[in-house]
């Protein structure tokens, strides 16, 4: 049986059927997705965007590496997100800004599972790791700094969501605790949000 990193957990039921990347005309259509992901592993990498209904893997995350880490060239990401993270460049509207912002999240959280250094199999150091190149990855995506500043906050949002979930239910058990067993903490306490990023929530720096 393969070994997956479960990435970001679902934070909702993904939309119904969508219409996948590839019905774009011409050229690789992930060829974007896989040269951001490829920027961040520092070797390259190839995005594999699928539905649940074809990977039921998607039921519950929203992407995935298999293990061991070191040997992977891909990362698995739910359709929904990847349409998202693909839509940034353009700013799309036909895509939510949600499911922008969760698309680039998760391509970058996941790269960094590819990654090669040291903590790649630790949720924890992967998911901050992400989170200290938010504004990074939208840039590769090539969002527009309006677009940076729309989709920042969201985007912080999903990762104080996914980190404390997991932690409350890392110490909190019981009946959720035996749902979720084996879930990883996303929780990293040294994790600080970066200055850069204090205009974004409307706070001023400490
Ligand atoms: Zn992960």
């Amino acid at each position: 049986m393969r070994g997956i990193i479960a990435a970001v957990v679902l934070l909702a039921a993904s939309a119904g059927a969508v219409v996948g990347i590839a019905a774009s005309s011409g050229g690789n259509p992930n060829a974007r997705l896989d040269q951001v992901a490829s920027s961040f592993a520092n070797h390259p990498i190839r995005v594999r965007c699928r539905t649940s209904a074809v990977d039921p893997t998607f039921e519950s995350a929203w992407g995935y590496v298999n293990t061991p880490v070191d040997q992977q060239t891909e990362a698995f990401i739910q359709q929904a997100a990847c349409l998202g993270a693909a839509a940034i460049a353009d700013d799309d509207p036909a895509q939510s800004d949600f499911m922008k912002a969760i698309g680039a999240a998760v391509l970058v959280h996941e790269s960094f599972h590819l990654s090669r250094q040291p903590g790649v199999n630790s949720e924890s150091i992967t998911e901050c790791r992400a989170f200290l190149h938010y504004d990074v990855v939208l840039l590769r995506l090539g969002a527009s700094p309006e677009v940076v500043s729309r989709l920042m906050p969201l985007m912080i949002i999903i990762h104080y969501r996914l980190t404390t979930r997991t932690e409350w239910l890392s110490h909190h058990g019981g009946i959720l605790g035996g749902l979720f067993g084996g879930t990883p903490s996303y929780y990293r306490p040294t994790c600080g949000m970066p200055d850069r990023y204090y205009p974004y929530t409307g706070r001023r720096q400490p």
